[in-house]
């Protein structure tokens, strides 16, 4: 069950600011190719659904809130932000930075709403919480919460195997609440930050290497009923 979202950021000062020609409620977006004649220079797409550019992160997350209902419930749900570099994908994903919730991005709305759900069904399920976070940079996986983050090169298994995670040996970290996880977000943010200058090529590095945060989720209802599923926030590396 795949849903595509389309957020349009706001257009840079030197940036063509009549590209969106029209956003339907339906997910439909048309946009335009000044350079072009005009029956060539339209395209149509369709989403699901079109953010323009004054959509509120609040905005964007609403239509997202409900899988977070999905992971608590024992379903496995992947969110991940597409687009080339620049086009707004950490914007989204991590916010812009600072404490208030409107600076929030999807990742710390989801977890809180995680939290909250898990609390306010504390009476009929048990809920613990795990997370790891890695980082994908050409094709080599790198745990970005291990002590030493540069060394644990890591492997994917099969899910049969082992501890039956898909990364069984990067770290696996409790966490209580989601301050607890986005403390490790930034733990794992300055981890990756070291070790694209130790590699001394920061500024490629960043644009084509993806992290991926995965929230565990295992649950336990009162009658000995076990859920375990995944919750997956991926910044994707630039598509270009
Ligand atoms: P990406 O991660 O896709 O490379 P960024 O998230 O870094 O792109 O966004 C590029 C720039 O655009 C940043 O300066 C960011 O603050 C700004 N930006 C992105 N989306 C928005 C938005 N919805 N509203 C305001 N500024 C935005």
């Amino acid at each position: 069950n795949i849903r595509v979202y389309c957020r349009i950021r706001p257009a840079f000062d030197a940036e063509v600011k009549t590209v969106v020609d029209f956003i339907g409620e339906d997910g439909s977006l048309v946009v335009i190719d000044p350079l072009k004649p005009w029956k060539d220079g339209r395209k149509i797409f369709d989403f699901n659904r079109v953010f323009g550019s004054s959509a509120t992160q609040e905005d964007v997350f609403r239509d997202t809130k409900p899988l977070v209902r999905s992971v608590m419930d024992g379903y496995n749900v992947c969110i991940f932000a597409y687009g080339q570099t620049g086009s707004g994908k950490t914007y989204t994903m991590s916010g812009p930075g600072g404490d208030s919730t409107k600076k929030f991005g999807i990742n710390q709305l989801a977890l809180n709403a995680l939290f909250l759900l898990s609390d306010e069904r504390k009476d009929i399920m048990s809920y613990k919480i795990h997370v790891q976070m890695v980082k994908i940079y050409n094709e080599q996986i790198r745990d970005l919460l291990a002590d030493d983050p540069l060394l644990t090169k890591l492997e994917i298994r099969s899910y049969m195997n082992g501890n039956g995670l898909p990364l069984p040996d990067a770290s696996v970290h409790p966490v209580n609440c989601a301050r607890d996880v986005i403390h490790l977000m930034k733990l794992g943010d300055v981890n990756r930050a070291v070790g694209s200058i130790a590699m001394n090529n920061r500024s490629s590095h960043s644009h084509s290497e993806a992290t991926v945060l995965t929230v565990h989720v295992y649950g336990e209802d009162t009658s000995g009923n076990i859920i375990h599923s995944c919750l997956h926030l991926v910044d994707l590396a630039g598509s270009e």
